[in-house]
């Protein structure tokens, strides 16, 4: 969602959300998107990523989101995660001849979301899954923490990780049936080196969430909601200016943005090392925001750990981008 500042985002946010008026205005971005790269092709060039029989296609839509297209190419089974612009994704669903079984919604916002009705009418008897807390629009099935979604091979794991909205969930692909490693398609709660601004819940409600995310395999790969991978890390490495794998990882970004080319998935292990959003344990990062100051490092209590996510996101919306 793009921002709305100062004292009228109460008002832009609430009309945003839960009127007509914010699908129309997501109508808009869509619309602005195109001009900008052209009908027929998006900010990002399409690749799809195999895992044996398992395929992950990142397709573009908008100035700057990613719906997902996941399929067992053995079964011909397919799901797509937020595709807030259906018309991309049905023209790549077009092309493999494939009809989806599912979508999969992470929250409400329209450019995850703005596809929905038209998918239900294009696929009939296709699944809409959501959030139970984030009344997302148009949707078959509520979804809740805990829960499991099978669709032949294909498993999710439902995590719930209110934050950037209030019932913000991500969906943890099981990645054993196919000999890959597990996926977990973050929407707008974790980015590659960045995490979702707090629209709805406190920072100390973000910090759990974040550190579920931490807790889970390192292993995982994570497909999120945008490409914001360039403005991350450069924030990322103003913030740590030390920090070699956010040196490293920019150097990497900036060579596959040049060629359009998507920057996911990363993995836990690596955004560990990296994005600053889960990294408020880390002396370095609370002593580079203020939080901390002094001789003697201890470990940071969750109250203070939260207070630095407030200030890392209050700093990261205020950073001047030199790209
Ligand atoms: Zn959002």
């Amino acid at each position: 969602m793009a921002k709305v500042g100062g004292c009228l985002f109460r008002i832009g946010y609430f009309l945003y959300t839960r009127t007509r008026i914010g699908y129309y205005y997501h109508r808009h971005d869509v619309a602005k998107a195109k001009e900008k790269y052209g009908v027929s092709s998006g900010h990002t060039v399409i690749h799809p990523v195999e895992y044996g029989s398992l395929q992950i296609i990142p397709i573009p839509m908008a100035l700057d989101n990613y719906a997902y297209l996941i399929v067992d190419t053995q079964s011909k089974v397919a799901v797509v995660v937020d595709p807030g612009d259906p018309e991309p994704v049905e023209s790549v669903l077009n092309e493999m001849n494939i009809t989806p079984e599912a979508v999969l919604i992470t929250h409400k916002h329209w450019d995850h979301s703005g596809g929905n009705s038209q998918m239900k009418n294009h696929y009939r008897g296709i699944r809409i899954y959501g959030g139970i807390h984030d009344d997302v629009p148009d949707v078959t099935h509520n979804v809740t923490d805990h829960d499991v979604l099978e669709f032949g091979r294909l498993r999710f794991h439902v995590v719930f990780t209110p934050g950037h909205t209030e019932g913000h969930v991500v969906y943890v692909l099981d990645g054993s049936p196919f000999g890959a490693p597990d996926s977990m398609f973050s929407g707008d709660h974790l980015f590659l080196s960045g995490c979702g601004r707090m629209f709805e819940m406190k920072a100390s409600v973000m910090l759990r969430s974040l550190d579920k995310i931490s807790q889970m395999n390192p292993n995982t790969l994570i497909w999120p909601g945008h490409e914001y991978a360039k403005e991350n890390l450069e924030f990322a490495c103003h913030l740590e200016p030390n920090n070699k794998a956010a040196q490293r990882k920019r150097a990497w970004v900036n060579q596959r943005r040049q060629e359009k080319l998507c920057t996911c998935p990363s993995t836990i292990q690596e955004e560990l090392t990296y994005n600053p959003f889960l990294r408020t344990k880390e002396e370095s990062v609370l002593l580079s925001i203020g939080v901390l100051s002094g001789d003697t490092f201890t470990v940071p209590s969750d109250e203070v750990r939260a207070r630095a996510l407030t200030e890392i996101r209050e700093l990261k919306d205020n950073f001047k981008y030199l790209l």
